[in-house]
């Protein structure tokens, strides 16, 4: 058994004559991890995993699953159980016939099932609620109903559609912990679709970023937060400062009317670049020691840091977060390391894959 479950070669999916939904699309799926599809609204997450559960059909190019050719092979017979943004539950059943309901279509004996579907509902902590009705259920509880009905299949792999969204924000985090933890008993596969950076962050082994129709970078989230190969990225993912450059050589770069110390990505010199800092690496500082300088605008407490508005002298804005305060109007220094620069070729907003 190869590691690879799921592959897409040039899969292009058009609606008559409309631009593109997905432009030719390629990329793989390895057994057993966390992948997250984040991209804003439009982009074409739902579309991949509707053309991975046989909802939809690609215009284009070729879909595998376990190496295997499966572009004309119907949904009901791909190895993969959908978990839909509204759960998609079945209002007149309760939660044992909800999650029962696929095996009595495959008509499994009554004591397979019973067994079957405790231990999905164990796996997702719902042991003893069998005889709940749906709507007595709470949005967390209905969310892992709606996940025990796809994990009682035995699925090679989970498509989860936005699941945590219709959550306020302290159950979401809870069940972000909750759905990874799972997923790692499980050794399942599973995709993952959100348009909110940090729970991809959060959650993913692996994330694909996708905009207009393409996938702009895939990587880990560590991957994709440091070292961001594109604008689009770098502005999607966490806050950024961006500003445009150029090399002077290997390991030097000018912005804002400074050279600065970075590290060699292989540019040439002379070669336009956009340079991203993240507001956490900037360090408040004196004038005498900052690197750069700046003049405060206004600052925000955040909780855990102020978020502190600077302009430098050509009027680029500097985010920096801060556990020190910074008065507005002040004129302070900001320092950073060379490693905190990223340096992106100019004009790389949209990577071809
Ligand atoms: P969201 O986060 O808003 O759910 P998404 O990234 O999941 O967005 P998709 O649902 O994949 O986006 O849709 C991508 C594009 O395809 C959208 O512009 C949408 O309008 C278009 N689209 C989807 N289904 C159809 C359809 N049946 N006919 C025509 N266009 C469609």
């Amino acid at each position: 058994m190869t590691n690879e479950i799921i592959q897409f070669k040039n899969v292009t999916k058009q609606y008559d004559d409309d631009p593109a939904v997905l432009d030719h699309v390629s990329f793989e799926i390895e057994r057993g991890k966390f992948y997250t599809l984040l991209g804003p609204s439009g982009c074409g997450k739902t579309t991949i995993l509707r053309l991975i559960a046989g909802f939809t059909e690609a215009s284009e190019g070729e879909i595998y699953f376990n190496g295997k050719k499966i572009n004309d092979v119907p949904a009901n017979k791909r190895q993969v159980n959908t978990v839909f943004q509204d759960y998609a539950l079945f209002p007149h059943l309760n939660v044992f016939e909800n999650v029962a309901f696929g095996l009595r279509i495959k008509k499994l004996k009554n004591n397979e099932i019973q067994k079957k579907v405790k231990e999905a509902l164990s796996f997702v902590n719902l042991e003893g609620y069998e005889t709940r009705e749906i709507r007595e259920m709470s949005g967390g509880q209905r969310q892992r109903v709606a996940i025990a009905r796809a994990i009682v299949n035995e699925p090679e792999v989970i498509l989860l559609d936005e699941p945590l969204s219709a959550l306020d924000l302290k159950l979401r985090t809870e069940m972000q912990y909750e759905l990874r933890e799972l997923q790692r008993r499980l050794g399942i596969t599973f995709i993952f679709v959100t348009h909110d950076q940090e729970e991809a962050l959060a959650m993913s082994d692996e994330i694909f970023v996708l905009n207009q129709g393409k996938i702009q970078q895939s990587g880990t989230p560590i991957d994709i937060y440091d070292e961001p190969i594109n604008r689009f990225v770098a502005d999607f993912i966490g806050e950024s400062n961006i500003v445009e450059g150029k090399m002077i050589k290997d390991y030097l770069v000018e912005f804002v009317g400074g050279q600065f110390e970075c590290v060699d990505r292989g540019l040439n010199p002379n070669e336009p670049v956009e340079i991203v800092i993240r507001p956490e690496d900037l360090e408040i500082t004196t004038l005498e020691r900052g690197k750069l300088k700046v003049r405060v605008d206004s600052q925000l407490f955040r909780g855990v840091h102020y978020e502190i508005s600077c302009y430098d002298k050509d009027g680029n804005e500097w985010l920096v977060h801060s556990t020190k305060k910074a008065d507005a109007g002040n004129e302070i220094g900001l320092y950073f390391d060379p490693e905190a620069i990223h340096v992106m070729r100019f004009g790389e907003s949209e990577a071809d894959f």
